[in-house]
């Protein structure tokens, strides 16, 4: 289920002047693949994730999922959404009902399926989501928490079964606990269905352990993309736009301009711990050799 993006132009009408806000956006996104999409505040990466399933048709171009042209007057987009999960930027726009449960259900219930098909469903995506049906449920979704009305909008786009998730930003705002229990989820979803996921974040430590290819968007168009280390290598044009490098490959680049031989592409703390330990180990033997 490949995602095949066109030059794709698109312009908000009544925004601020008629700067477009993607100006010719070419991206192939195959099965399975796990992409980040970073750039700075305003560079297009809400508007690229919204043109995924069809929230957003493009001015130009267009955006073709699983062979389907989202533009096509005949594209049944129930179909596409049932197909392409997409979590918003901010979650509490994505719910409407009284109870969590009747929110989780929306979707499914949507697509026509028997309630008892529906119920399963709602309650095996709350538990993904490590809340518990029996205590949250009955709750009205407003009266949660940050990190707990994520975990319910994320609930919500679950219960589709998607074969593609779009997550905007699920992460921002929540404390570090909450960071690594939404990102968590996602991973073993990833795991254990093979989905592909395509996550818009600000957090390159995240991105660096998470994605194994990251596109960059500035000012509308896509300036870089490649595998996670290849991106990161790319340290002087990410900082020109406003990004930065996982602080662990600032430091990598540090212990090399400092004459140690760490390779230049460590991205994950985990990696740059075994490179030095292996520095590390090979030097003392080198100074047990010359005593
Ligand atoms: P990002 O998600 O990377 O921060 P967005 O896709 O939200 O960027 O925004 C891209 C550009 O489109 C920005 O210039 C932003 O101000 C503009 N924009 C976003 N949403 C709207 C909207 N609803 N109406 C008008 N302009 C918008
Ligand atoms: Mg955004």
């Amino acid at each position: 289920m490949s995602i095949l993006i066109e030059k794709v132009e698109y312009t908000y009408s009544g925004g601020a002047g008629s700067t477009p806000a993607l100006a010719g956006i070419d991206l192939v996104i195959e099965d399975g693949e796990f992409v980040a999409v970073i750039g700075p505040t305003g560079s297009g990466k809400s508007t690229l994730v919204q043109h995924l399933n069809g929230l957003l048709r493009p001015d130009r171009g267009r955006v073709v999922v699983d062979g389907v042209d989202l533009a096509d007057r005949h594209t049944n987009l129930k179909a596409v959404r049932q197909k392409v999960g997409l979590v918003f930027q901010y979650p509490e726009h994505q719910l409407f009902e009284e109870t969590v449960l009747e929110d989780v259900a929306f979707g499914p219930r949507n697509l026509g399926m028997p309630p008892d098909v529906v119920s399963e469903r709602v309650a095996r995506a709350l538990l993904t989501v490590g809340l518990d049906p029996a205590e949250i449920g009955p709750r009205s979704p407003f009266a949660l928490s940050g990190g707990q009305m994520r975990r319910v909008a994320l609930a919500g786009v679950l219960a589709m079964e998607p074969r593609i998730l779009v997550l905007d930003e699920p992460a921002a705002g929540l404390d570090p606990r909450g960071r690594r229990d939404i990102l968590g989820h996602i991973q073993r979803l990833r795991a254990e269905r093979g989905i592909t996921v395509i996550l818009v974040s600000h957090n390159m430590e995240e991105v660096a352990r998470l994605a194994s290819r990251l596109v960059v968007l500035n000012a509308g168009r896509v300036v870089l993309e490649g595998p996670t280390r290849e991106v990161f290598g790319q340290s002087d044009l990410l900082c020109r736009i406003g990004l930065g490098v996982p602080s662990i490959t600032r430091l990598a680049a540090e212990l090399r301009r400092r004459n140690l031989n760490v390779p230049a592409d460590v991205v994950t703390v985990e990696e740059a711990a075994s490179e030095i330990l292996k520095l590390w180990s090979s030097r003392s033997g080198q100074a047990r050799a010359h005593a």
